[in-house]
């Protein structure tokens, strides 16, 4: 199997993960960057994620418009993945989800959204939110055009992930795997910083040199990264699809 076929397996291994874990719904998507034309990237046309298989991936150019015709119905808010790969050359993977738990913190401003669990260490110290009312006004909340992206993009700055005031999220990664793992990861964390909220008393968030430690040790390849990866992909009913690190091409 090529290198692209294994890539296009992987995303659709990462849209199933993300169903299974109930990130994304009949909504949501996640998509790569091209590894050879980093003006491309390839997302499923506009379907639930969790019925993705890899007949289903377009490629789309960075103007969110597709590569050689193919005339099928595209995401909507495909132009958050086109203007967050345009802004940032170090991203490979987006993910765009409304998960329920992170909301709250994107409508009240009283507690931040940062890591307070150790899986929630690869959001980043900082969660920017983003308010598209701020620059559109009154619109349908949704990113329907590259103006749009381009000002959830510039929110995101340097951050891996960025909340969206009154809609979801978006985070970005070097791999398709970090970005699954931080989209899992992330509503779990909102949950347990709701729960301590309610406990009371000051909120513990995990200190600056305790997410660049885990940031120093990870590699998404590592055998304890793949064996998420695995877990998640058996579990969400795709283990067939998975490409062993191993078995890649030498060289
Ligand atoms: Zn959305």
């Amino acid at each position: 199997m090529s290198n692209l076929d294994s890539l296009i397996q992987d995303l659709v291994i990462a849209n199933r993960i993300l169903a299974r874990e109930e990130v994304v719904d009949a909504y949501g998507h996640v998509s790569v960057r091209h590894p050879d034309h980093p003006d491309r990237f390839f997302i499923a046309r506009s379907l639930a994620p969790d019925l993705v298989g890899p007949e289903d991936i377009v490629e789309l150019g960075l103007d969110a418009q597709p590569v050689g015709g193919d005339g099928r119905q595209l995401y909507l808010e495909r132009f958050i993945h086109a203007a967050i790969f345009e802004a940032r050359p170090d991203v490979m993977a987006v993910v765009h989800a409304h998960a329920e738990d992170t909301l709250p913190f994107g409508i009240a401003s009283a507690t931040q959204l940062r890591p307070v669990i150790h899986a929630g260490s690869f959001i980043g110290p900082e969660v920017p939110v983003w308010d598209i009312a701020d620059s559109f006004g009154d619109t349908n909340v949704l990113v329907t055009n590259m103006a749009q992206g381009r000002d959830l993009a510039k929110c995101l700055g340097p951050n891996s992930v960025a909340l969206m005031r009154g809609h979801g999220f978006s985070s970005a990664a070097r791999s398709l795997i970090e970005v699954v793992r931080l989209s899992v990861y992330l509503p779990r964390n909102a949950r347990a910083l709701m729960r301590a909220k309610q406990l009371g008393g000051d909120i513990k968030y995990l200190s600056q040199g305790e997410i660049d430690a885990r940031n120093a040790g990870y590699r998404p390849y590592s055998p304890e990264t793949w064996r998420t990866w695995e877990y998640w992909a058996n579990k969400a009913g795709c283990g067939h699809l998975l490409t062993r690190p191993d078995d890649a091409p030498k060289g």
